[in-house]
């Protein structure tokens, strides 16, 4: 039985891989030159700068299984030790990536909004053991309001004025109205006592090492795959210009969601019903390559004090080759991404932001700047909005309900994160080894 997988994410390599090692003959077709998705690193004229993930989470199961299966534990070392804070109108706050306590005793919230983020973590912690952090599935009792509203109605006005809704804007692209509580609701519980790893070799090595023992195709864009009446599928895809396409018993589609009903043709009523409903936050970020050492850090802004930009980041590059001793990269806000898409793209133009950066920031750029990048994340992270998981306990149950032709993996079957997509990837993997394996 041949199997292919479309996309070399994290989410299709993890599938590959356990099909691999159950027996089964896979091919993985990816439309990029290097495997990893929304897991890996880029470098474009001397800025090295990343895809998408730069955290792994020890609370995820399915990565931190993966990780010491293939023998990378040694590589891992602590993400972000550089200083993070938000920046609201009650001021600039530092922020820990893996809060505690420390948020009870040594924080500018006051008594009483610490006593109802109190609350809260106690009956949120409670669940801790009865749900798995890489299944948002977990959470659906949460799925009917908005995050705004939820916390809204447990008075946290504060705390999500200075923490929360910052951080969603400028990490996630999301708007805490249009966000059901269900992601915040489940990293709050498992995040405390967890730690923040990357790899001392960057984030993609996950990835590399995964489709290292696969047989990968890269620069293959999937164009279209169809159910063929004898049985199986029929995919075209498209390597230098040239079309080819091929017969494949089963197809894993392990591409953002929003992208399947452009490529399977034919979609079944239950596949159209919820690839209408999958939808995804965009990013826009602009990287500017500095010639000097500049204190590292990352600010995320509310939207009070910085409409345009959510996020502002400087990176130390002067340990890895690079051509600049730093790296400055502006991430738009929701509402500038929106806006962008809107009005007409003029070449090289940056988008506009000067007016809206920090003094220190607009000081960097004026002293002068190198290279600039502009990072367009269409499909940045799937939108988990109030009724979006009644949709996916829906078709999740379809996917395991008996043999199917083509199967679905990616964060947006699990959850937005690493662990989420890698444990997307084994669901269907143990799917098709029930059903089809002899
Ligand atoms: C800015 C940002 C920050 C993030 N930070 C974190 C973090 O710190 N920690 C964390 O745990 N998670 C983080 N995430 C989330 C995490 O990166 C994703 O959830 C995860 O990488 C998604 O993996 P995936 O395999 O589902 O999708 P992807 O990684 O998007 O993989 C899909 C693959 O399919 C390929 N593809 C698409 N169309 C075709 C086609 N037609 N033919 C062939 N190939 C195709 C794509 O090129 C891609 O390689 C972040 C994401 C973003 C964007």
């Amino acid at each position: 039985m041949k199997i292919t997988v479309i996309g070399a994410g994290l989410a299709g390599l993890t599938a590959a891989h356990r099909l691999q090692q159950a027996g089964f003959s896979v091919d993985v077709f990816e439309r990029e030159q290097s495997p990893g998705g929304r897991m890996a690193e880029a470098h474009d004229v001397g800025l090295n700068y990343l895809t998408g993930a730069r955290l792994v989470y020890s609370f995820s199961k399915s990565v931190m299984g993966l990780i010491r299966e293939l023998d990378l534990t040694d590589q891992l070392c602590h993400g972000l030790r550089i200083p993070v804070s938000t920046c609201s109108l009650a001021g600039e706050h530092s922020v820990q990536m893996s809060p505690g306590p420390q948020l009870l005793f040594n924080s500018p919230l006051s008594y009483n909004q610490r006593l109802r983020l109190l609350q809260m973590g106690v009956g949120v912690a409670g669940r801790r053991f009865s749900t798995n952090p890489d299944r948002l599935l977990d959470w659906q009792h949460y799925d009917d309001g908005t995050l705004y509203e939820f916390l809204k109605q447990r008075s946290l006005d504060q705390a999500s004025q200075i923490y929360i809704e910052p951080i969603f804007r400028g990490a996630r692209g999301w708007r805490m109205t249009d966000v059901s509580p269900v992601f915040f609701l489940s990293t709050t519980a498992h995040m405390y006592g967890s730690h923040a790893y990357t790899f001392t070799d960057g984030i993609g090595l996950l990835t590399e090492r995964l489709a290292e023992n696969l047989d990968v195709t890269y620069c293959a864009d999937v164009k279209n795959v169809s159910r063929a009446a004898s049985g199986g599928n029929e995919l075209s895809y498209e390597v230098k210009g040239l079309l080819h396409s091929m017969h494949a018993d089963l197809v894993i589609c392990a591409v953002p969601g929003s992208l399947s009903l452009s490529i399977v043709s034919q979609p079944t009523a239950e596949e159209s019903q919820f690839f209408r409903c999958v939808k995804y936050s965009s990013g826009y970020i602009v990287h500017f390559g500095i010639d000097c050492l500049v204190e590292p850090s990352v600010r995320f802004f509310s939207r009070d004090v910085n409409p345009s930009i959510a996020a502002v980041e400087i990176v130390d590059q002067s340990r890895i080759p690079s051509s600049y001793l730093s790296r400055l990269s502006v991430y738009l806000s929701p509402e500038a991404v929106i806006a962008r898409k809107s009005e007409p793209e003029v070449d090289g133009e940056l988008p506009p932001i000067w007016n809206d950066l920090p003094d220190d920031v607009a000081r960097h750029l004026d002293r002068g700047y190198g290279h600039v990048v502009q990072q367009n994340i269409e499909n940045m992270l799937p939108l988990f909005y109030p009724g979006y998981l009644k949709e996916l306990s829906a078709f999740e149950s379809y996917q395991m309900r008996g043999k199917k032709q083509i199967y679905y993996a990616g964060d947006y079957m699990s959850h937005a994160l690493l662990g989420g997509a890698c444990r997307s990837g084994e669901v269907v993997a143990h799917a098709i080894i029930a059903d089809w394996a002899d």
